[in-house]
This record gives structure tokens, sequence and C-alpha cells, in this order.
């Protein structure tokens, strides 16, 4: 649709998921508690490089869960999809992003990048020979497909890496598997930079985009990543990408999407476009539930599944 009609249905999306209350904001981080409820901010960035926002999508926020997408793009990237399958898979486990139960009954093998025990396998993977250089590759890449240099949010960093005993055992237990092999420690603290970077609503549009785009960012113009790999991520977030509510969130809005528990959603329209939303009230899952509600009204208005015929 025309630009004036996609602002239209953004408004009215928001309206209509701005009515829900239900869902709290994540504290198992705790700075995280901290959040307003009421933010809610929906941002559109078509692949020509059109963006269409309302409401709060310059409120920053940590991208937490999201960055495992980014990460798992670049990191197919550069070593090829068959390598990284070798060591994370692609099917759902059915439970908790952190859950050290998936990783025993695979016998160790992560079963996606999507939940904590695949994205510590990932960026343990990504290049870089001392931890500073691991942080920058994953950084800088995180920052090309923004389009602009993402910073980490010291308070949020520091918060989660006081709390964040249950990831330095999945590290540890993957290193007792041989399937991370550098210093575990070092790994969890890169991933826990790499989760409290900073972002709007409509950085996460545009990477998303940037998704939808075949690689290419279309603000900036610079390739990211090859088409294959933005084909492989977005299969990928398809199974993984709202945790355990992967399934349903596919049989009710037909696109690829990732969440995060700041409450932060990326959602992919391959071809398309990228749509950010953030509202910090989560469902049990960990998943924005206005972020949800207007993505789902966004894809039915725009024709966005990409299971309908019609
Ligand atoms: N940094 C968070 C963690 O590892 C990310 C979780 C998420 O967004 O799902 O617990």
């Amino acid at each position: 649709p025309p630009g004036p009609d996609i602002d239209a249905f953004l408004a009215q999306a928001c309206k209509h998921a701005a009515r829900h209350h239900e869902g709290a904001v994540a504290d198992y981080i705790p700075v995280l508690a901290a959040a307003d409820p009421e933010a809610f901010g929906l941002c559109v960035a078509d692949v020509d490089g059109g963006l269409h926002e309302h409401g709060d999508t310059r409120v920053c926020f940590s991208i937490q869960s999201i960055s495992k997408a980014f990460v798992y793009a670049l990191l197919c990237d550069a070593l090829g999809h068959e390598r990284v399958l070798e060591v994370v898979g692609v099917n759902n486990t059915g439970l908790a992003f952190n859950s050290v139960i998936a990783i025993e009954l695979n016998d160790g093998h992560p079963m996606n990048p999507m939940v904590n025990a695949g994205a510590l396998a990932t960026t343990a993977l990504m290049a870089g020979d001392s931890a500073d250089r691991l942080w920058a590759n994953v950084r800088d890449g995180l920052s090309r497909f923004a389009g602009r240099a993402l910073e980490v949010d010291d308070e949020v960093y520091r918060s989660e890496a006081a709390t964040n005993q249950r990831n330095q055992a999945i590290a540890r237990l993957l290193e007792s598997y041989g399937r991370i092999t550098r210093d575990p420690l070092e790994v969890v603290d890169v991933y826990t930079r790499q989760c409290a970077l900073s972002v709007d609503a409509r950085d996460l549009a545009v990477m998303g985009a940037t998704l939808a785009d075949g690689g290419v960012n279309p603000v900036t113009g610079e390739r990211v990543v090859s088409a294959e790999v933005c084909r492989d991520t977005l299969a990928a977030l398809a199974a993984n990408g709202l945790y355990e509510r992967s399934g349903e969130w596919l049989a009710e809005i037909g696109l690829p999407g990732k969440s995060g528990v700041a409450g932060g959603l990326v959602t992919v329209a391959p071809g398309k476009t990228g749509i950010g939303a953030y509202a910090p009230r989560l469902d049990p899952a960990g998943n924005s539930v206005r972020g949800q509600i207007a993505t789902a009204y966004l894809s039915r208005a725009l024709g966005l599944n990409i299971f309908a015929s019609d």
C-alpha cells in the first residue's frame, strides 16, 4: 500500500494493541524491571528504505535475544550454513529459552541458535582470537545491520553480568560436550554485552528490513550478509523466533520473527519489509504482548502472511 495508508495501519495497530494490559515486564535481569510498562513503539522499514513510525519508536531498550538472529546470520555468512549446522541445529526445543534440559536431551548439541545454549555456541564461533576482538566483531556486525554504531547499555550489562550464573552454567556444560572450545566465561561475557546493546524500534525495523532485502541494508545500501544467509536465518526464525510459542506465532502471523526479554520484537516479510516493535510487558514465554498483537494486525492489514495465497 502507499505510504499514507501504511501510516494509518500503524496507528490502528497501536490503538488496537494498546487496549491490552496483560503480561509482565521481565525482572530476572533486575534492571529490566524498571522499564515503563506503557512504552509502545511500532516501526515499518521497507526494502526501498522508507520508514514509517508510530509511538515510542525512539525509546531505547536492550536488544537481548533479538541479537541472536543477527549473530547467527553473521556466523553463517562467515563459515557457511552447513558448517554452522554441525554445531547448532534448527529444531525448536519446546522448552524455555534458558533450559539446561534441552541440552541434555540432545546429547549436548544446542538445538537451535535462538535459545541461550545455541546462541552461546554461535557467539563462541565468531571470529576473534581475543575476547576484545570477538566482541568488536559481534558489535560491528550488529551495527551494520542497524546502519549505525550500536552502544552497550552499561547498566543492563552490569545488571545481567551480576546475575547470569545460569548462562555461565550453560556455557560450561557446552564446554564439557566439546561444543564450546574457547574460554566459556569469555563467551558469556561477550554474549551478555551483545544482549545489552541499546536499540530502538526503528533500529529493529531496519535490521529486519536488511534480512527482508536479501542482506542489503536498505538505509545505508551496504551488503551485510548474502541472500542465501537471509533465507537460512529466516527459516531458523520461523521455527524458533518466539521461543516455545513459535508455532502459535507462525500460525497466526505467518512471518519469521524474533523477540527479546526487554520487550523488543522484530518481524520480517521477505522481499517487502521489516517491522520493529517495542512494548515491555511479556507473555509467559518472554514475548512482547502488545508487539505480537500489533504485528498480527499489520500482517493481516498489509497482507504479509507468507502462507496466504489470496
Ligand atoms: N540476555 C538474556 C539471557 O540470556 C536474553 C534472553 C532473551 O531475550 O530471551 O537471559
